[in-house]
């Protein structure tokens, strides 16, 4: 789905008038089904020490092809820089610098990806050169051409550069997976679970909920999550019953009609998933809705259902799905689980789980959120709150193995953004690195990799999808 301007700068002509007067021309941006090796070769990874020589070894270990200069190659496909020892500022520029005369030669889609540790307010000489990082990888995601990206990985202290979560974060960034992906710094909390058997398919044997799943986003969603291996159940409204049953064939998942603001949603949705011995290992809060106006108009009737679908809806979907499993006595104890006293219309507790134990929750949040947007204070309201929740969230299902993130997108091509006026619409687009919209598997790539079981390192965070969008940090 490539948009009208994009299509008229891809011709002789467009290029020409655009390169003349200083107009956008947005790359092509390969994706999964046109690159679907893990890395671009040529790789340079740039560093010394023991992490570098652990991120040699994992590259290596996928069959790249890895240099450690940029004099032994002309194109690098990609690089990896290895600051994880740097101790102050000035230890940057060496290990960075060598990239800047190779910029102009990195191929189209390169990727260049950091690692580094986060700042840990002990050291201020070694926390101005993690910090220091950051900016430069920011500011180079908006310098990279072609199509191509610049993000980084901030390792906490302890764990070792060769941890799965880092292994299948460094994965995700390196590869056509993260091609709306650009300019963000991803946190690794903890070194999180095994590597999958295999990374064709990374999700087999997981069952994944994907709310508001017909269209759009959600269906990209369930899509990327069934390729990866999942078995997906498909939840949204009645209203959209037809192209739900539709999507469910495809992908021979499991349909569910339900409206998730309604009262006893969680409930009914337990009690459904136990009359189908599903047992959910990952849960995706996709469902969401618009009712933009400027907050001098702003009532009740377009307030309050944006408030409703976008997070509260979360919030007791999730409280109830977790009440479901929790002991009777807990469950009816808890002033978190008032709907308790509805415990035996789930079946709760004496009944098999609903939620694995290794849970991953990833929710839906949007740049909105993160910047504000004018029009849209409701919406940015329920955004922010999307991504406070699986920060705390993220703290409750730790201890069972369990993770929440949220992913936040720019602008991407669907119905939702279809309805902005065109030249809105045409402005969003363009104001980011990669001067486009992302397209719905975009997001999509970001949750299956936030579902999968290295990313279990990955606690409570918003990955961005958004091009590097203008909008926020
Ligand atoms: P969309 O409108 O195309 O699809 C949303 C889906 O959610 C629809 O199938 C709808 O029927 C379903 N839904 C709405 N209310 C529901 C309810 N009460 N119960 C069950 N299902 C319900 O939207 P989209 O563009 O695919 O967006 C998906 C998510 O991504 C939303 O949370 C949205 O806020 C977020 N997002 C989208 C963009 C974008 O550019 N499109 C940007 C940032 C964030």
């Amino acid at each position: 789905m490539v948009d009208a301007y994009t299509r008229l700068v891809r011709t002789a002509p467009g290029r020409a008038l655009a390169a003349r007067t200083g107009l956008p021309r947005p790359s092509h941006l390969p994706r999964r089904a046109e690159r679907p090796q893990p890395v671009l070769d040529p790789v340079v990874v740039l560093g010394s020490g023991e992490g570098a020589e652990q991120i040699t070894g994992t590259l290596l270990g996928w069959g790249a092809d890895v240099r450690r200069r940029f004099a032994e190659t002309e194109h690098p496909g990609s690089v990896v820089i290895v600051l994880d020892a740097i101790e102050r500022p000035e230890d940057i520029g060496p290990l960075v610098l060598p990239l800047a005369e190779a910029m102009r030669g990195l191929a189209a889609g390169a990727r260049v990806v950091t690692v580094s540790r986060p700042a840990a307010g002990q050291d201020p000489s070694r926390d101005a050169a993690r910090g220091g990082v950051e900016g430069f990888v920011r500011s180079l995601g908006h310098e990279m051409r072609r199509g191509s990206t610049a993000n980084g990985l901030l390792v906490a202290d302890g764990v070792a550069l060769d941890a799965p979560s880092v292994t299948g974060a460094l994965r995700f960034l390196l590869s056509a997976r993260s091609a709306f992906v650009d300019g963000q710094l991803l946190r690794i909390d903890a070194a999180g679970a095994a590597l999958p058997e295999s990374w064709e398919a990374p999700l087999a044997g997981r069952t994944a909920l994907v709310t508001g799943a017909a269209r759009g986003i959600g269906a990209a969603i369930a899509r990327t999550l069934a390729a990866d291996g999942a078995r997906v159940v498909l939840l949204d409204v009645t209203a959209a019953g037809t192209e739900l049953a539709r999507l469910a064939n495809e992908l021979r998942g499991v349909p569910v009609q339900l409206d998730v603001t309604a009262a006893d949603a969680g409930d009914r949705l337990a009690a459904f998933l136990r009359e189908r011995g599903l047992r959910l290992d990952i849960v995706v809060l996709n469902a969401g809705i618009t009712r933009d106006r400027m907050f001098a108009n702003m009532a009740p009737d377009r307030w309050d259902p944006v408030i409703a679908v976008n997070i509260a809806s979360q919030i007791s979907l999730m409280r109830d799905l977790l009440a479901a499993d929790a002991p009777a006595a807990e469950a009816s104890g808890s002033a978190d689980a008032p709907a308790a006293a509805d415990a035996s219309a789930a079946g709760r507790s004496a009944a098999a789980p609903v939620l694995g134990d290794e849970l991953r929750v990833v929710s839906l949040a949007s740049t909105s959120g993160i910047a504000g947007n004018r029009g849209q204070s409701n919406y940015a309201a329920s955004k922010a709150g999307v991504m406070a929740f699986v920060e705390a969230l993220a703290g409750q299902l730790e201890e069972r193995g369990g993770t929440a993130n949220a992913v936040a997108p720019g602008f991407i091509e669907t119905e939702m953004t279809r309805k902005i006026p065109p030249l809105q619409r045409e402005v969003a687009r363009r104001i980011s690195s990669l001067q486009q919209g992302g397209l719905p598997v975009d997001v999509a790539e970001a949750v299956a990799f936030l579902a999968s079981g290295p990313a279990g390192g990955v606690r409570g965070q918003t990955l961005r999808v958004c091009g590097q969008h203008m909008v926020g940090r």
